[in-house]
Order: C-alpha cells, then sequence, then structure tokens
C-alpha cells in the first residue's frame, strides 16, 4: 500500500469572509467552546485571536515545506468558484497557484459545482485558463455529490476525482479515474461535531484504525486528506496528528505518491 497526501484549500485571508457569511462567528463561537471543554490550551485559543489580527488562514507554504522535508509530494486542490463558506478571490489563488508551481506542487481544482454539467465546465475551463495546466483533477469541496457527480466531471474531462469516501481501490468512469479516499483530518479530529472533539491520543487511536481496515482491505493506496488551515499551532491537536501519521507512515516504509504518479503505475 502507498500513501497519496492532498490538501483542501478551503480560506485564504480572513477578511473574505466579512459581510459574505458567517464563518468569522462561527469560528469565534468553536475556539471559545473548544477552550472552555479543555479541548484547546489558552496558547492555542491566542494563537487563533492572532491569526485574525495577521488576516492569515492559510499555512501552504509551511505544509509544503514540512512535506518537501519529508518527501512527500505536496497535492493541493484549490477553488476558482465561491461556495459554502469558500469566499476567496481568484486574485488570491492564483498568487497561491504559482507558489505551488514553483514549488513543484500538485495541483486541482477544489470543486463547488456538482449537479450541473454547465456550471462544472466553466469551472472547469476556468481553472485551465487561468493556471495554463491541461489535465488535471478534482475533490468537491465539502465532497459534495450526487449519483450524476462523476459522470459529469467525467464528460467535463478531469483526469481523475478524488470525492469518493469509501475502502475501494482506484477505478475508472470512461476516461476518469476516480480515487476513493479513507482518512480526513476533520472526520478523525472532530468526529461527527462542529469542533474538536477528540485528543491527539484519541485521534492516533481512530487513525491506527483506518490504516488497519485500509491494509485488510488490500487497498493499493491509502488516500488522506488535511486541510493546510489545520497545519499551525494555532490547531495543535491538528497539527500533532498530521506530523504523528505522515511519522508512523514512513517509519512503516509506506511510499508516497501524487494522483498523476499513481495513474501512470495503475495504466503501466
Ligand atoms: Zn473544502
Amino acid at each position: 500500500m502507498k500513501a497519496i497526501i492532498s490538501h483542501d484549500i478551503d480560506h485564504i485571508k480572513v477578511t473574505e469572509h466579512l459581510f459574505r457569511d458567517l464563518i468569522v462567528p462561527k469560528s469565534m463561537a468553536r475556539m471559545s467552546m473548544e477552550l472552555m471543554s479543555g479541548k484547546i490550551s489558552v496558547r492555542e485559543y491566542i494563537l487563533r485571536w492572532s491569526d485574525f489580527f495577521k488576516n492569515k488562514w492559510q499555512n501552504i507554504d509551511e505544509l509544503i515545506t514540512f512535506n518537501n522535508v519529508r518527501g512527500i509530494p505536496s497535492s493541493f486542490f484549490i477553488a476558482v468558484n465561491k461556495g459554502v463558506g469558500l469566499n476567496y478571490s481568484n486574485v488570491s489563488a492564483l498568487l497561491w497557484i504559482e507558489q505551488m508551481k514553483l514549488r513543484g506542487s500538485e495541483i486541482g481544482i477544489h470543486g463547488i459545482e456538482f449537479d450541473n454539467e454547465d456550471a462544472i465546465k466553466k469551472e472547469y475551463d476556468l481553472f485551465s485558463s487561468l493556471t495554463k495546466i491541461n489535465t488535471f483533477g478534482i475533490r468537491m469541496h465539502y465532497v459534495r455529490n450526487t449519483s450524476k457527480t462523476f459522470q459529469l466531471l467525467e464528460n467535463c474531462g478531469y483526469k481523475y476525482d478524488t470525492t469518493e469516501h469509501s475502502f475501494k481501490n482506484p477505478y475508472k468512469i470512461g476516461n476518469m479515474w476516480e480515487f476513493p479516499f479513507q482518512i480526513m483530518d476533520g472526520w478523525i479530529i472532530e468526529n461527527g461535531k462542529s469542533w474538536q472533539s477528540r485528543n491527539l491520543e484519541e485521534a492516533k487511536q481512530s487513525t491506527l484504525k483506518l490504516i488497519d481496515k485500509a491494509h485488510n482491505e488490500n487497498l493499493q493506496y491509502l488516500g488522506i486528506d488535511f486541510h493546510d488551515r489545520y497545519f499551525s499551532h494555532s490547531f495543535q491537536t491538528w497539527l500533532d496528528w498530521y506530523v504523528w501519521l505522515i511519522d508512523y507512515l514512513i517509519q512503516n516504509k509506506i511510499e508516497f505518491v501524487n494522483y498523476n504518479q499513481a495513474i501512470l503505475e495503475l495504466e503501466k
């Protein structure tokens, strides 16, 4: 089994949310609740305030540096459309896309449209024209999908999608590869709540169970989604969990590939 690590970019700046959605007050409510329930420290609480003042809700550079040091390919999904609490502009996205390109990251779309073929195609064409990338993949924001979504993505020309959450090997829908993924940071640490409900040790134990399950199901690839937003001391448990997981996989001799490398292997 090899691992594919990917990152969804849901936020870039704090100000992109002001007067547009309720993410900022919701984050404040969440951090207060996490502090009172003892899930986060006073230091984390203060650091989250400092993120507001720094207007910084992404940790892309820091994450690429960490991945590079550990020899892990960085795959990012970044949006060119707004929706469901994702509100950054194409200008902001493009600045980071240039950084990711310079640092050798694999880049795909974080999709907003999931049930209308014309709207999906519009996102596809916009991403292609903005990034000058011709073949690329997608993961839907909040993994939204209907029974038709994957076929619509294939119709629009996507090389791969990784929205499906299941313990299945990659499979083809027409010309498109579907890469089901198994582990997402939020599912582990929030565990069905809208705030951190597990501590680091509980998060590790539930992750180990999922890795065992992937082994038992003979999966070729273990798909892991970690949001760059949480690669920060403001989210200490999330940061420690990601570092622990990567080191655990390295110690267990799991190789890392990105989606394009996996497709080359699958099509050999
Ligand atoms: Zn997202």
